[in-house]
């Protein structure tokens, strides 16, 4: 359904219950102006005032399968008929379904899933599953990463969203992890890169005691940290130190997973099996809420006659894994992971790498499949960024002058810190995804301009 006219009573009313009486996350109450969305559809999505936009953020890089997919919204009316809820210690249709056809598109050895309501708690468990089966509680996380606003989750979390709940459980180490672009290793190739990053990593272990740490948790590919594709042999090398220290090796997949860069698991990309994958987003588009862990069969066992002590009422929840069963139907029928692929490499890989020829504030561009990420700078010769990192405000007033240039072509942007992610709905048209990067190139301009 898509909005013929204008409803400006309507856009009155949202605005003003929602300034009212909604408390929004991570925001100054005072400060913001959140969008009222009326609708959307496949790779676009409108407002009540007669607006349209492209939806190049997938909604926090979640709405893989786009806005309504039909077949995501039957599979929910459908369960909703039949069996609308039950808690989680029941056997369910849907809920055995999806994990048998996750547990299909793993790595070998990794047969059971652990269903969670989102990506935060999915790491808060696999966390959890790992202390318990090492019985060793620190954790290493990157300095670059995100892993979701609970308790564990934001502790392990690198980024500076972590400060305001710092000092926090000392258990979680922080440390770097490959970024060839602004190395923290001075590295010359990728390859140099790889060997200084995993040096740095074996380095950390030992001085922080391989007695003491569970587990090792990283993004596949670091999303809101930049896109970060881990180097050849990274991810390798992270597996061999996780087997030589006895550590278990956790891959975040909250962003990546379900087809994001043209794979189910990301892992698949980069030779690699880790001990436990978490996810949530793609697995069913966030239609209802969802995550889950994917656990390897040698930690399964561990709580063959020990009890897990994890789980809430809504956890595999038939109404978010009816959509998800859904997912697997479309991805395959329509081909969604070769879409992908193709996609990113015919169409956005060459389009960036052009843009980057072009204007002089794109330090780099970098990323696989429909997840990229364009690196603005003011100089490209020493690489500052084109605004100071973790600026908000007047300080980052030319990433919001670029994204509101985005917002006026009619496309609605990604934009952290000083950069632009390119993350649209693995459904999007050819037509549509070039008409999108035509107006990231056009609105490129303006970054010039403030660079
Ligand atoms: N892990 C990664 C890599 C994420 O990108 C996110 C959310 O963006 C999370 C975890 C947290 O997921 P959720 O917001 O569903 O709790």
């Amino acid at each position: 359904m898509t909005l013929t006219s204008p409803d400006l009573d309507t856009d009155a009313r949202v605005r003003a219950n929602d300034r009212g009486h909604v408390f929004h996350s991570w925001s100054a109450q005072a400060l913001i102006d959140p969008l009222p969305v009326a609708g959307g559809e496949g790779a676009t999505f409108w407002d009540y005032a007669g607006n349209s936009y492209l939806d190049f953020s997938s909604q926090l890089v979640n709405l893989n399968l786009g806005h309504q997919h039909p077949d995501l919204v039957a599979a929910i009316q459908r369960q909703a008929g039949e069996l609308a809820t039950i808690q989680p210690a029941m056997a369910n249709d849907v809920r055995g379904e999806l994990a048998r056809r996750i547990a299909e598109v793993a790595p070998e050895g990794m047969s059971k899933v652990f269903f969670t309501n989102g990506g935060a708690d999915a790491n808060e468990n696999a966390v959890r599953m790992a202390r318990l089966v090492t019985g060793k509680r620190k954790v290493l996380a990157m300095y670059r990463s995100y892993h979701g606003n609970t308790s564990t989750a934001i502790t392990l979390t690198g980024d500076p969203r972590r400060w305001a709940n710092e000092p926090a459980d000392a258990s979680v180490v922080h440390f770097f992890g490959p970024y060839a672009y602004r190395s923290a290793f001075h590295s010359a190739s990728e390859e140099e890169e790889t060997a200084r990053a995993l040096e740095h990593l074996e380095q950390t272990i030992i001085l922080e005691g391989a007695s003491t740490i569970g587990a090792i948790i990283l993004e596949t590919v670091v999303g809101t940290n930049g896109v970060l594709v881990p180097p050849p042999g990274y991810l390798p090398g992270v597996r061999a130190l996780c087997d030589k220290y006895g550590i278990v090796y956790i891959a975040d997949e909250v962003m990546v997973g379900f087809g994001r860069i043209g794979e189910w698991f990301a892992v698949d990309a980069f030779d690699v099996v880790p001990d436990l994958i978490t996810f949530a987003k793609g697995v069913n588009s966030g239609y209802v809420p969802l995550g889950g862990v994917v656990i390897s069969d040698a930690i399964a066992a561990h709580f063959d006659t020990v009890a897990f002590p994890g789980g809430l009422t809504y956890s595999g929840h038939p109404l978010a894994c009816a959509p998800g069963v859904a997912t697997f139907e479309v991805f395959e029928r329509d081909g969604i992971l070769e879409r992908v692929r193709d996609l990113g490499e015919r169409v956005v890989e060459p389009r960036l790498r052009a843009m980057a020829e072009r204007h002089p504030s794109v330090g780099e561009v970098r990323g696989r499949g429909l997840f990229w990420a364009i690196e603005l700078v003011r100089d490209r010769e020493t690489r500052e960024p084109l605004v100071p990192f973790n600026a908000a405000g007047p300080a980052a007033a030319p990433m919001t002058a670029f994204a509101a240039a985005c917002k006026k072509a009619g496309l609605w942007p990604f934009t952290h810190f000083n950069r632009v992610h390119v993350a649209p709905p693995l459904v999007i048209t050819e037509e549509e995804l070039v008409r999108g990067l035509d107006i990231i190139d056009e609105a490129l301009t303006v970054a010039d301009e403030a660079a």
